[in-house]
């Protein structure tokens, strides 16, 4: 298609976005009396309008049925995260029994890598990517002296080449197979959350399990925002947080995927909690765990259901939609933002460089040559909320659900007026 730098053609676009209604089930932070441009869907997603419905049941039935709310609530407390899980299972191409929604996402992959990181003879090593997200690489540094060995000596990482900025997947393979025998574990983010490239998940799973290793994604910037078929991919396990692409509020509970491979196992090695065991002995209250043949056998605690209400509003969001009419309108309005950025570059002195490649969902990351961080100031000032990382890099993340064509429109024009009146 060809694009127009203009308002109308912007406008036209939005006009004909069957996604543009959605608009209105979120709330936005207001500037200068205005709705924001909101570019950090990737940080923190917008709250759905019907969350506080869900938020505000809970605690109505909290009051009128206290302890009777586990049972009679009308979503009952104690199976209430099943209907999360049903939902979830689209989104990440799942099994319903392949996922649970609990804790948090470091806390998920630690726990995950009790079952999935079982270091053994030479077979210690853990392959990451370079820079991962740093809760990332504090997880994979303690679990290594958790199990008695240096970090130093377990710890793989992939490079991007000298000049480039992403990681080339031949790369990531030929590593693969040079640790070989050695290689215990896989896990890396599928979707780097610094220059946006989604990795060839499909292919790296594959040819990890071909050397006997492990292989998790961490999803955390995956989720809600890129065609995702864990279970056909053969994973063996991801985790993500539900906060970002996912709309569910500030640190909120974390989803889970374990292959139904693993499912309905004793003797897979595990941190157990009463959870996790059979609904239907689990109030005999017995002594034996008699793990649940689902990925909740690795739930250990009663959810925090005032946490996963909101996340549930928001899953009702996505089936209401679904990820194929998501993914559609997100090339579109990012492709329309990097023709946007190009306009833009010709007008202004300083060059933008998409770093992003073009394996990419909702993400743009630009280095602004000779800017600095003045601009990104101007554009909060002006009600443009993006992300800024060293050097001179600006995320932006136009979220399909809640972002416009005429946003692009107009935050191209704050953006130029931004370097020009600088
Ligand atoms: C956002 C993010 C996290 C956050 O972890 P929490 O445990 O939710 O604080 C972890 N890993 C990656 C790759 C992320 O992008």
């Amino acid at each position: 298609m060809d694009f127009q730098n203009s308002l109308a053609f912007a406008k036209e676009l939005d006009a004909n976005d069957p996604l543009a209604r959605y608009r209105d089930e979120f709330l936005y932070p207001q500037v200068n009396g205005k709705d924001v441009i909101y570019f950090t869907g990737n940080s923190l997603g917008l709250q759905p309008k019907r969350t506080k419905k869900y938020v505000d049941d809970v605690m109505k039935d909290w009051h009128e049925l206290a302890v009777e709310g586990h049972f009679y609530a009308e979503k009952p407390w104690w199976d209430y995260h099943e209907r999360l899980a049903t939902d979830l299972a689209k989104v990440v191409g799942a099994k319903e029994k392949e996922i649970s929604v609990m804790n948090t996402l470091t806390v998920n992959l630690h726990l995950l890598m009790v079952s999935f990181y079982r270091p053994e003879g030479k077979r210690i090593k853990i392959l990451c990517e370079e820079k991962a997200f740093p809760s990332d690489q504090y997880m994979l540094q303690s679990q290594a002296r958790f199990h008695g060995l240096d970090p130093n000596e377990v710890l793989v990482e992939v490079k991007k080449r000298k000049g480039e900025h992403f990681w080339r997947t031949e790369d990531i393979l030929d590593k693969i197979n040079e640790v070989g025998e050695e290689l215990a574990l896989v896990l890396m983010g599928g979707v780097n959350y610094y220059n946006g490239q989604v990795l060839d998940m499909k292919t790296i799973t594959k040819a990890g399990k071909e050397v006997g290793a492990f292989v998790g994604w961490d999803l955390a910037h995956g989720v809600g925002n890129i065609a995702l078929e864990l279970h056909d991919w053969d994973v063996d396990f991801a985790a993500w947080c539900s906060y970002k692409y996912m709309n569910s509020g500030p640190g909120n509970a974390s989803g889970i995927y374990v292959h139904e491979h693993y499912l309905g196992k004793k003797d897979i090695p595990r941190f157990e909690g009463w959870w996790g065991t059979k609904k239907e002995t689990r109030f005999l209250m017995q002594p034996e765990f008699d793990p649940i043949e689902t990925a909740d056998a690795w739930q250990l605690s009663n959810p925090p259901i005032l946490s996963i209400a909101p996340y549930l509003a928001s899953l009702e969001l996505f089936d209401e939609v679904g990820m194929e009419a998501l993914i559609d309108k997100q090339k579109r309005i990012v492709a329309y933002l990097e023709f946007i950025l190009g306009e833009i570059d010709k007008q202004v002195e300083s060059t933008f460089e998409i770093i992003t490649p073009k394996d990419r969902g909702c993400q743009l990351s630009v280095f602004l040559h000779g800017e600095g961080r003045s601009l990104f100031d101007y554009l909060m000032k002006n009600g443009v909320i993006t992300d800024w990382r060293e050097p001179n890099v600006i995320r932006l993340a136009p979220a399909p659900f809640y972002c416009s064509y005429t946003d692009m429109y107009n935050f191209g024009q704050i953006l130029k007026e931004g370097i020009l009146n600088k």
